[in-house]
């Protein structure tokens, strides 16, 4: 059982061995009980020579019950785990590698490869969240200040463009969501856009500016509301979109100083996930927990480090 709403010394007492955490990881993957996943027979024992490994009592299949979870094949113990997400959660800003690094007491590589699969579960859990109602959208360019500016070129062109849709309910933000585009043609924010509003029914209202990349949009069955609008008027007519871009910038600025240009989606897929549920407060534990135990596991390849790559806030 997680505990809502705890301090982090009774969360830590609760979560201070493998045991209790291999509990929790259970509960929340068979809330009805151990289900074979070969035969589908609802009884099954635990080895004591193999803690985390549950048998069939009827085909003898051996689960791992950290198997397809974002905790299979680590090596660190599930305790130092749950404290990261315990601290992921709580830390409003978000933490970054180096920090997580000294409060585990491991090394930074550890700590940078546990925060992406955390993000990777975070992101799992949006996936299939879109938007509905009235809905404000335009394009951001993540990346700093461009150092080429004087070589004529667009102000854009070294930057890592995302589609940024957020929920505007009289002027209150909603449900947020930004993802990584390769370009911003016509063709491609269709694409992106069909995937994240809510096409059933369709008819719900999109506000942006009136770039001629836009009036494609008009083709997904939504009302599409352009305007021409100043960088002044933007932040007033579509101020849910400018407040969770500026939020989004000074996330990033204060909290990672630095990040890896591949990896941008998952930043930004932390970022949309605190964003989406700012309300739950403490219970945002509970729920991160969920989040890792339910999202299969990250294979190395996409976890690659590569601070080369590294860009400015
Ligand atoms: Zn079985």
């Amino acid at each position: 059982m997680i505990l809502l709403n705890s301090s982090m010394h009774v969360f830590l007492r609760a979560y201070d061995s493998e045991e209790a955490c291999i509990n929790a990881i259970f509960n929340i993957k068979w809330p009805r009980g151990f289900r074979c996943p070969d035969c589908s027979h609802d009884d099954g024992y635990r080895l004591s020579t193999r803690p985390r490994v549950v048998q069939c009592a009827c085909c003898r299949k051996q689960t791992s019950i950290t198997a397809d979870t974002i905790f299979e094949d680590s090596r660190m113990p599930l305790a130092l785990w749950f404290m990261a997400i315990y601290l992921v959660a709580n830390d409003k800003g978000g933490i970054n590698a180096l920090n997580l690094a000294i409060k585990l007491r491991v090394r930074r590589t550890t700590a940078h490869r546990v925060l992406q699969k955390i993000r990777f579960a975070m992101g799992g859990r949006d996936e299939n969240m879109t938007l509905a109602g009235y809905i404000e959208l335009d394009e951001a360019f993540l990346g700093g200040r461009s150092a080429t500016k004087s070589k004529g070129l667009s102000p854009f062109h070294d930057k890592v463009a995302v589609l940024v849709m957020v929920e505007s309910e009289n002027m209150a933000a909603g449900n947020l969501v930004m993802k990584v585009i390769p370009d911003t043609k016509m063709e491609t924010l269709q694409e992106a856009v069909s995937k994240k509003i809510d096409d059933d029914p369709p008819g719900h209202i999109i506000r942006t500016d009136a770039l001629s990349r836009h009036h494609g949009l008009r083709t997904l069955g939504h009302h599409v509301n352009m305007t021409v609008m100043t960088k002044e008027e933007l932040n007033t007519k579509m101020a849910c979109l400018s407040l969770a871009i500026t939020h989004a910038r000074r996330f990033f600025k204060g909290t990672y100083h630095h990040y890896c240009r591949l990896h941008i989606q998952n930043y930004l897929d932390e970022f949309c996930y605190r964003w989406n549920r700012r309300h739950l407060k403490k219970q945002l534990t509970s729920h991160l927990i969920t989040a890792c135990v339910l999202h299969p596991a990250v294979s190395a390849k996409v976890l690659k480090f590569r601070p080369a790559l590294s860009i400015a806030a």
